[in-house]
């Protein structure tokens, strides 16, 4: 994890444990998609990761914005950027008259159709910003709640879906998630995609937990049955009262370890 100028950058499997220590000021009920389109997979080249986000702040706040527009943006390598400047707990600048309430992330590319074909890594990436995100706000993975930057219009008004002529733009791109962007597209890749890394995160902390509980009883169980187990005499016993049955007092002798100890402790006692 990374921290320089208006942003912190850092690795996919940094982001949970990060957003985890975030403590959430404002209501937030909707996630934005949206899609940069410039920068893109061709602009990028191996333009330095701080390079291109100050870039994207610097072109926000010409539109005179307060800062850079979106809160969080996920890149073509699946590295992830906090907006210092737009931090969770800000309204971002993502689609004219509906941000309140929404949290704002940019997907580096042009995924409109001829444009760039999201790599893997961007991919989970993505899955993994929204799964978390829908996670800790409590916040239903559906297109109710989160929703491509095109179904609304240029005013803001939920369209609820695509409608070219009337959405404000193709955002997050006419080919987003190879399926396009459309609620049906949404619903047939996205959604599921995020559904599908929820879960996984969701079952893989319960297995975790799950399996050290079991781990610990077994250990208990293996101690206790250790401890109750009967055993010939110790050499010691043997050794301080000179048999193992005391000159044939006692017959079949085989107590615990604590059974010998209490024994002895008679024997000595009684002596
Ligand atoms: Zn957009």
């Amino acid at each position: 994890m990374i921290t320089k100028g208006n942003f912190i950058l850092m690795e996919v499997g940094e982001f949970r444990s990060w957003l985890a220590s975030q403590k959430v000021t404002r209501t937030i009920t909707k996630l934005q998609v949206h899609h940069t389109w410039r920068p893109n997979y061709s602009t990028r080249g191996g333009q330095d990761h701080f390079a291109c986000l100050e870039g994207m702040r610097r072109s926000h706040l010409a539109n005179d914005w307060s800062g850079t527009g979106q809160n969080i943006t996920v890149f073509e390598d699946g590295r992830i950027a906090i907006s210092l400047d737009r931090n969770i707990n800000s309204t971002p600048a993502g689609i004219k008259g509906a941000n309140t309430g929404a949290l704002c992330m940019e997907i580096i590319g042009n995924f409109d159709k001829g444009g760039d074909s999201m790599t893997g890594a961007q991919k989970q990436s993505v899955t993994h910003v929204y799964a978390c995100l829908a996670d800790k706000l409590n916040i239903p993975v559906d297109t109710s709640h989160i929703v491509y930057h095109a179904w609304y219009t240029a005013s803001g008004l939920f369209l609820g879906d695509y409608v070219p002529g009337k959405s404000s733009k193709t955002c997050p791109g006419t080919n987003f998630w190879g399926n396009g962007n459309t609620r049906a597209a949404a619903n047939k890749g996205f959604i599921p995609a995020i559904q599908q890394e929820m879960s996984r995160l969701n079952g893989e902390g319960e297995d975790e937990v799950m399996k050290e509980q079991l781990n610990k009883l077994a250990k208990r169980v293996a101690e206790l049955e250790e401890a109750s187990k009967r055993v010939p005499a110790p050499k010691w016993f043997v050794s301080e009262f000179g048999s193992s049955d005391l000159g044939g007092k006692i017959s079949e002798p085989e107590f615990t370890q604590e059974g010998w100890r209490v024994l002895a402790v008679g024997l000595r006692v009684s002596k």
